[in-house]
């Protein structure tokens, strides 16, 4: 990585509205979705659907090591290996311990974003849709069952 793709990196880091999160979240947002961004969550993800408990990270292509877009730095290549691979292990352990609580996990990259907005969004509007369903489905249930052991208890008052 030359030191202006790094600096051009960088700006991208810190100019929030190119963020490629504020991308998501506002087609997002458009799509009538509701969600939360800063939550105390594992991990720190960029858009959670906390009732569908579904979690979304939009990871940079530098700092994730994308494997289409990764360039390693050739100076301090050392610091930048420890650096990166430890993002990339983080990343791995993030996804496990929130998966074992139940939370979805979607990742994608920032090139999916800058190539194939639309796919992104869907596939999050999507997976919370779905979820939302078996939500509902798992409520019925329990309303259902509720139900009948009303019942039976009226049933044996007679
Ligand atoms: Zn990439």
């Amino acid at each position: 990585m030359t030191s202006e793709q790094r600096s051009r990196c960088m700006s991208r880091i810190r100019g929030s509205d190119t963020k490629p999160e504020m991308i998501v979240r506002r087609a997002l947002w458009r799509r009538g979705l509701r969600f939360r961004t800063k939550t105390r969550l594992l991990g720190r993800p960029d858009i959670v659907f906390p009732k569908e408990r579904v979690a979304v990270f939009v990871d940079g292509c530098f700092w994730h090591c994308c494997p289409q877009h990764q360039v390693q730095p050739s100076t301090n290549a050392v610091f930048w290996q420890n650096k990166l691979s430890g993002n990339v292990e983080r990343d791995r352990r993030t996804k496990r311990l929130l998966a074992a609580e139940g939370w979805i996990v979607l990742r994608f990259w920032e090139h999916d974003v800058d190539l194939r907005l639309e796919t992104v969004v869907q596939r999050i509007h999507r997976r919370v849709l779905k979820r939302r369903a078996t939500l509902k489905t798992r409520k019925a249930g329990r309303d259902r069952r509720s139900a009948l052991k009303r019942l039976a208890a009226k049933m044996a008052r007679r």
